[in-house]
């Protein structure tokens, strides 16, 4: 009998050896999965539904802005979490509530967040004009485009001891607007990217009017500290546009289009990030980048990592580049694109842009050919 229960105990205690074996393996192993996910970037997007509270934005006949934004805004989110996976959504606003404009970048910026979409609709004293356009920061290139951004800075006449508050801004003066002409960038490129990706969702997907990409200065693409554009979704003078931004169908169809875009944008980015690490796995064997090949330009294929973009054109002396020596300049579509090193292949610029990224965070990897820059994608095709 009593060998009978020491048998039992000894047993019960195997059992129990057991589970714990399999808690603790399973514990790795999940911890393991943990950590293979966290690489995986998860993006941080803001969603700023314009105005709201005692801003109306642009008033219709039978809507205000602020309403239509907010619903798009949400709608727009909801559809970023439901179908992409390693997105995290934070709205501006939630509600029909007042906002101090300078609050909605601040809010991006302090939540580290990787991409802001600001979504207005339009007012224009032409009720014949219709359809869409998506705005980045740059200056102004005529008054029409000016006009746009100051009618949506005006709100911040509406906040207390504004002059103070934005240093001296006066939303209304086209001569506040000359400090966007001397401002520089830094994600031009992306929020190009980001903006064209809109226009052409909101062509194909919801059958807007391409009012094209555009810039002005606007303030809360001013203040972001990421890829920013805001999205003009439609004129709610146009009596058409109007019913179409203000029904259930309309609202559905434009976030659809904008989650698309932003869902494009996300994965042609994570693309590119994972050529990088994939290449870089590879190369085990290739010698110190430190030795790598340095020359100047030439006319065949280069590696270089650009570092700045500028619509005024900016000597090449390090004080400009941060310290950076061998910075040279490359011009297309009216920009001067500034770039650094200068290297035969991809893996050695994936490679230095690394080595760089704590000095020029944004800096990415650009192939060039005859100083021209040529697709990415084609120049590590053509290999
Ligand atoms: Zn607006």
């Amino acid at each position: 009998m009593s060998s009978e229960i020491i048998n039992d105990k000894e047993r019960t205690n195997n059992i129990r050896m057991i589970k714990l074996i399999a808690v603790i393996f399973m514990s790795l192993l999940i911890s393991g999965m943990k950590a293979e996910n966290a690489s995986e970037k998860t993006w941080i997007i803001v969603i700023d539904a314009g105005h709201g509270g005692k801003d109306p934005g642009a008033v219709g006949k039978i809507s205000r802005e602020k309403n239509i934004n907010l619903a798009i805004a949400l709608k727009t989110g909801e559809y970023l979490e439901q179908n992409v996976e390693n997105v995290s959504v934070l709205y501006t606003r939630k509600t029909d509530e007042f906002m101090e404009l300078r609050d909605r970048p601040e809010f991006a910026n302090k939540n580290n967040a990787d991409l802001f979409i600001s979504i207005h609709s339009n007012w224009i004293s032409k009720s014949t004009i219709k359809g869409s356009e998506t705005w980045i920061m740059g200056p102004a290139q005529n008054d029409q485009n000016l006009e746009v951004a100051m009618k949506e800075n005006e709100v911040i006449l509406l906040e207390d001891d504004f002059s103070t508050k934005y240093e001296g801004f006066d939303p209304k003066s086209p001569e506040s607007y000359i400090m966007f002409t001397v401002m520089q960038n830094t994600f031009r490129q992306q929020s190009t990217l980001l903006a064209s990706t809109i226009q052409s969702q909101l062509k194909n997907r919801a059958g807007r009017i391409d009012r094209g990409v555009k810039q002005a200065g606007f303030w809360v693409l001013y203040m972001t500290t990421m890829p920013s554009v805001l999205v003009e979704t439609g004129f709610i003078t146009n009596p058409d546009e109007e019913k179409y931004l203000v029904s259930k169908e309309g609202q559905d169809y434009i976030a659809s289009a904008i989650y698309r875009a932003i869902r494009d944008y996300i994965n042609e980015i994570d693309k590119k990030t994972n050529i990088s690490t994939s290449k870089e796995k590879e190369q085990v064997s290739t010698p110190d980048s430190s030795v790598s090949d340095r020359v100047p330009v030439v006319d065949e294929l280069r590696y270089m990592i650009q570092i700045a973009t500028s619509a005024v054109k900016k000597s090449l002396t390090p004080d400009n580049f941060k310290g950076f020596k061998d910075v040279v300049e490359l011009s297309s579509q009216n920009l001067f694109r500034y770039a650094t090193g200068s290297f035969s292949s991809y893996q050695q610029a994936a490679e230095y842009r690394n080595k760089i990224e704590a000095i020029y965070p944004d800096a990415f990897v650009i192939a060039v050919k005859n100083n021209k820059i040529v697709p990415l994608q084609d120049a590590l095709n053509s290999k």
